[in-house]
Order: structure tokens, then C-alpha cells, then sequence
């Protein structure tokens, strides 16, 4: 599990700060000088919620490309071509890490011999991180569905980009003060209005387990229909389970997830009505994709107020249909 968190590659690019040469084969050049570095530097990411914090903290130093793109599933995602030419010719590349980027890891492990590669999870603490039995073994990759969480994140960035181009040190750090101001606006936002649900109604039912750090941190049972990774299947039996709990406790909304199909929520929605409970998709949440580019919920920002404003109204709890700042669009995504 370790070996797939890349300490090596960050070794190597420690390494390579130090002395002004990482890669170990004789035709590349040594990148020694600071200096030669021309602005703006190319930099990858995998998922958008990555992206999003590169983009931000980086400013313009950068030009950011994301590689996964919106309502794309990344435990099933195959890299195109085109993907790996964009990963080959970054000068740095972010990924999430905790094995969500489950099919790319054979090309980031590849590219990580010639150039800096992080993952954004690498700083995290493991005392942090969830390991459920489910995922026996690994931890869940999930961690941007807690934003405090998530800012650990964002430092990691800082840090790393600090590494690579330590004369904008500075910048770095400003662009990600004023990025965790958000983050931190947007986690009491989070805890106010998901605390606000009615507590018999606070049990959220996805598609698949992409909340537990949700749930951890803003106080939210959760239930995922196919497990830790969207590889694996519902099974009928899980279903049936889930239908008792919901008549159960009378609970008013499933949700769909952007990135996720929705056939084993509507099997849960038909054997509730078997049972004479009515219960309707509270709306459609973003798991692990982020929403259209070029929109409010097309950043990590926009994205988890969208989660927890639809969450919250949807299951009896209060917060502005628009949003923490007024700004959802009202994203359905059908
Ligand atoms: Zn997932």
C-alpha cells in the first residue's frame, strides 16, 4: 500500500532540487538552474478536485491540465493517448492518491522516473485517514469529501510546488492562505447545515461508499450500495438490506451520483415502493468528479456546497437554495 503513495518518486524529486539531476538515463539533460525555468510551467492533474487546488495555488505560474474530465469515474479510468503525452511533456504532475487513480498508477509510476510526481494525500497523517473493512487493507482515497481534510491537501500542493520552484515560494504560500480561508468558510457551512437535518433523517444512501469522510466529519450516517471502489458490484442482498433500513426509518431521499450509474439507486427507490414507502433522489451529488467546467460547481468550492446544500434540503435540514454564497446554479444532472 505504501509503495503505491510514491515516496520514492518524492525522494527522487528531493533529490533532484538538491544536486539538478533525477532521471538516472544518459540522454537527459540535467535541469540545473533555477533561471532557465520558463513561465508558465506545465503541470498534470488526474482528477478535477486536484486541478482545482494546482490551478489555485499555483495562479499563473502555471498552466494546468486535467486529465479526468467531469462526470468521469477514476477507479475505472483508462489513460488515452492523448493523456499520456499530456502526463510526458508536464514538467509536474499532481494525483490524488490512495490508490483512487487505480488504473493510471502504472503510468505515473512510469513517468515518475523522469520528472516531479506527487500525490496530493502523501502528507497526510494515517491516524487521519479511514480504512474501512470493506477496503480491507487500504485506506479510503476519499478524503476531499472533508474539507478539512481536504486542506491538508492544498498544503501538500503548496509544499511541493515551493519545492519545484522555490522563487515563488511566496506566492505559493498567499494563493494558498486565501484558498484554506475558503475551505474553512465552506467546512462550518458543512457542519451547520448538515447538523441542521432532523437526526432520524441524517442517513446518506450514494451509489457507491465515496462519503465516509463525509460522514466522519459532519456528523451523517452513510451508506454506499457498491463498495469503497466502483470496480466491485452491488449485491441483491446488499439492496434488500438497505430497503429495510430506509422503511425503517422512514427515510425521505437517495441520492445519484454524477460520476456513478444510477441503476442500483432506482433498484433501492423500486423496492422501497414495494414496500410502501415512498422515497425520492434528493438529487444528484458529486463524488468524484466535480461538475462542468467553467461553473460555480466545476470547482472543489462549488462542488461540496453543492453536495451539502442538496443534502441538507433534501433530507428536512435548512440551507439556502443557493448555496453557502449564492452561487449554485442549480446542477441537475438530468
Ligand atoms: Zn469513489
Amino acid at each position: 500500500m505504501k509503495s503505491t503513495r510514491m515516496i520514492a518518486a518524492l525522494g527522487c524529486v528531493a533529490v533532484a532540487l538538491a544536486s539538478g539531476a533525477c532521471s538516472r538515463t544518459a540522454d537527459a539533460p540535467a535541469q540545473s538552474a533555477e533561471t532557465k525555468r520558463s513561465y508558465p510551467y506545465k503541470v498534470a492533474a488526474t482528477v478535477g478536485m486536484v486541478a482545482d487546488i494546482v490551478r489555485s495555488v499555483a495562479g499563473d505560474k502555471a498552466q494546468v491540465e486535467g486529465i479526468i474530465g467531469t462526470g468521469v469515474d477514476p477507479h475505472l479510468y483508462q489513460p488515452t493517448r492523448n493523456d499520456v503525452v499530456a502526463l510526458m511533456s508536464a514538467d509536474v504532475v499532481f494525483y490524488s492518491g490512495l490508490m483512487l487513480e487505480g488504473k493510471l498508477s502504472d503510468t505515473l509510476i512510469k513517468i515518475a522516473r523522469k520528472r516531479a510526481v506527487f500525490a496530493v494525500t502523501e502528507l497526510v497523517d494515517e491516524q487521519y485517514l479511514l480504512s474501512p473493512d470493506e477496503f480491507a487493507g487500504h485506506f479510503d482515497p476519499h478524503l476531499w469529501m472533508d474539507v478539512a481534510g481536504w486542506m491538508q491537501a492544498v498544503e501538500a500542493v503548496q509544499l511541493s510546488l515551493s519545492e519545484f520552484d522555490p522563487d515563488h515560494a511566496t506566492n505559493y504560500a498567499e494563493n494558498a492562505a486565501r484558498y484554506i480561508e475558503q475551505c474553512q468558510a465552506l467546512h462550518q457551512y458543512a457542519i451547520k447545515a448538515i447538523a441542521s437535518v432532523p437526526e432520524e433523517q441524517r442517513l446518506l444512501v450514494t451509489a457507491h461508499d465515496a462519503f465516509n469522510y463525509f460522514g466522519r466529519a459532519y456528523g451523517i450516517e452513510v451508506r454506499g450500495i457498491q463498495g469503497i471502489s466502483t470496480e466491485s458490484e452491488a449485491g441483491l442482498e446488499d439492496i434488500r438490506k438497505l430497503v429495510g433500513e430506509i422503511v425503517e426509518r422512514d427515510l425521505d431521499a437517495v441520492f445519484i451520483e454524477t460520476s456513478v450509474p444510477d441503476k442500483n439507486i432506482k433498484a433501492l427507490i423500486e423496492g422501497a415502493a414495494s414496500r410502501g414507502k415512498t422515497v425520492i433522489i434528493g438529487g444528484a451529488l458529486f463524488s468524484d468528479a466535480m461538475g462542468p467546467a467553467g461553473t460555480y460547481e466545476g470547482t472543489y468550492i462549488g462542488m461540496i456546497d453543492h453536495n451539502v446544500t442538496t443534502i441538507a434540503r433534501a433530507l428536512g435540514g435548512k440551507a439556502p437554495e443557493k448555496g453557502m454564497q449564492g452561487k449554485l446554479t442549480g446542477f441537475k444532472s438530468h
